[in-house]
């Protein structure tokens, strides 16, 4: 779950971390009442969308006066904002935040995140911090500095001040980023976050550390024990077949491609997928429907492939495990006719009860094909749905 930046600002604020004063607003007449009781003579007027890359697509801007932080907060309340972490389709912006204006000396990337082969919090810095981060990473690795967090040791002291001269940091800076260290660690523990990023944070012109930028994101996993943030969920930055999705207990992704997939369980659901490309076809999706879905939950599953505008075919690939497979032909057959299919459906099914279920397909009437193995139902679908890309 991914919080905005004036949220993740407040919970830094809470632990003490330097960020600058800011309200929000969701009109432009908030956003210069914002300005007026920030008081100063330079504001940022920014877009509260869940995604970065906002200041290279016009939704990062400096204001000098209150026209102007009326002009930006108008430019940019009821559009939606694409960058390159969005899609064309972009992301609404429904909240913008005000700031004070910081002099900026140097801009630096500070993030903590789960490193997975070690099994350990990874605190990743550069000193080439800023807009330009992607590009550091893709050309100029050697410019990024990693630091493995035991968890049973914690962030130790002279790992912040390892990373601390690698940021090149000197006199009380060192001191001053050991405790924003500190305490973004303090956060990632308490607050179950998969990553928390701060870039830039930056070095201001009179030497002190603020972060300018914040990014939280908590464990999907974790977020019931965790009321407090889970209350700042804003449902529409997410995708809406996700959420819908997430409702009915579907782990589902959406996908570039035109095929849609149902599927029980990740591996098979990973695997459908690796064998429809190998096909030349493209999923529309990743839709795991769990080991024990009902008929109700096929039902729901095939209304979320079918609302996907691009989908071109449908395969259900299902293992009778838990699950049998009479149980699936009868939310397919249920589903199917419920929701009139307007695509084409190949149902590849295979274990408990598979004969069954294969015979109340057939029985059924409906436009589908069925299939025997993997390999022939991906190859099916992807003729189906069009051929190969
Ligand atoms: P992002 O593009 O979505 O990551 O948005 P950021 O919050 O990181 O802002 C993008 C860029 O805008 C920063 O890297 C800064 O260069 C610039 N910026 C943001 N706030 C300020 C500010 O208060 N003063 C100045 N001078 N520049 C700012
Ligand atoms: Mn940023």
């Amino acid at each position: 779950m991914n919080l905005h930046e004036y949220q993740s600002k407040q919970v830094f604020a809470a632990y003490g971390i330097p960020v600058p004063t800011g309200r929000v607003a969701a009109t432009p007449e908030e956003a210069v009442a914002a300005a007026e009781a920030l008081g100063g003579s330079l504001w940022v007027v920014k877009a509260q969308v869940h995604a970065g890359g906002r200041g290279k697509a016009g939704g990062v801007k400096l204001a000098r006066d209150k026209a102007a932080v009326h002009a930006a907060a108008k430019a940019m309340l009821g559009t939606r904002l694409a960058t390159i972490q969005t899609g064309p389709e972009g992301l609404p912006v429904d909240t913008v935040y005000v700031e004070t204006g910081s002099a900026i000396e140097r801009e630096i990337y500070l993030s903590l995140t789960l490193n997975r082969e070690k099994g350990q919090i990874a605190m990743i810095g550069s000193a080439a911090g800023g807009m330009d981060i992607e590009e550091v990473a893709a050309h100029t690795p050697e410019k990024i500095t990693t630091v493995n967090i035991h968890p049973a040791a914690g962030l130790q002291p002279h790992q912040c001040r390892r990373m601390a001269f690698a940021l090149g940091f000197t006199g009380a800076q060192i001191g001053e980023f050991q405790k924003i260290a500190m305490a973004l660690y303090r956060l990632v523990m308490d607050k179950d976050a998969a990553l928390v990023e701060v870039n830039p944070l930056i070095v201001t012109k009179d030497g002190s550390l603020v972060a300018l930028d914040a990014k939280i994101n908590i464990d999907a996993n974790a977020v019931f024990r965790q009321p407090e943030l889970a209350k700042m969920r804003d449902t529409a930055q997410e995708d809406p077949m996700e959420l819908k999705a997430s409702e009915h207990d579907l782990n589902y992704v959406s996908l570039d491609g035109d095929i849609a997939c149902m599927v029980n369980g990740a591996g098979l659901a990973m695997a459908t997928m690796d064998v429809i490309q190998q096909k030349g076809g493209m999923p529309a999706n990743f839709l795991d429907v769990g080991g024990g879905a009902n008929k109700q939950q096929v039902t729901n599953a095939f209304k979320i492939l079918l609302s996907d505008p691009n989908v071109k075919g449908i395969l259900v690939n299902i293992f009778g495990g838990i699950m049998k497979c009479d149980t699936i032909a009868d939310g397919v057959i249920a589903a199917a006719r419920e929701v009139k299919l307007s695509v084409p459906l190949v149902v590849r099914l295979e274990g408990t009860n598979v004969e069954l279920g294969r015979k109340m397909l057939t029985e059924s009437k409906l436009d589908l094909q069925t299939a025997v193995s993997l390999d022939e139902a991906a190859e099916k679908i992807v003729k189906a749905a069009g051929g190969h890309r």
